[in-house]
């Protein structure tokens, strides 16, 4: 289900996005999954309220048909930002990008992961993102 388009980097304005969703989670922890359009990964698709951690739900996402992504998100509410054994047997199953936010949550409070669960480069772009509804 998951693509495997060439991935350049994510919109800024996405990962603040991921940030704020983190830090009003807190001290839940909150998951999804990443959405790139043109390589670029521009949206989150989240279920909220989850309350058994964030692995299940990612997996029960990753089931539902005509949903194409290219990894997932979760925050962890502790400051380590590495993936646990949970972890990585969903990321390997999941995509190639994998984003761990730990609190506090700041700017730099991030990593990306790949589907074995090395840290990789994710550039963050500075680029305007159209909004799919005019409100
Ligand atoms: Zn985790």
């Amino acid at each position: 289900m998951h693509n495997n388009e060439k991935i350049t980097g994510i919109a800024r304005e996405t990962l603040h996005f991921i940030l704020e969703v983190s830090k009003s989670t807190y001290p839940n922890e909150f998951a999804g999954l990443l959405e790139a359009k043109d390589g670029i990964i521009s949206n989150v698709l989240f279920l909220p309220g989850t309350e058994s951690g964030g692995t299940s739900a990612i997996l029960r996402l990753f089931m539902m048909p005509n949903i194409s992504t290219v990894g997932s998100v979760h925050s962890h509410p502790s400051s380590i930002i590495r993936p646990s054994n949970a972890d990585r047997r969903l990321f390997r199953r999941t995509g190639n990008h994998h984003i761990i936010a730990g609190h506090p949550f700041e700017e730099n409070n991030w990593k990306c992961f790949n589907g074995d669960g090395e840290e990789i480069e994710l550039k963050v772009l500075d680029i305007e993102l159209e909004n799919d509804e005019i409100i």
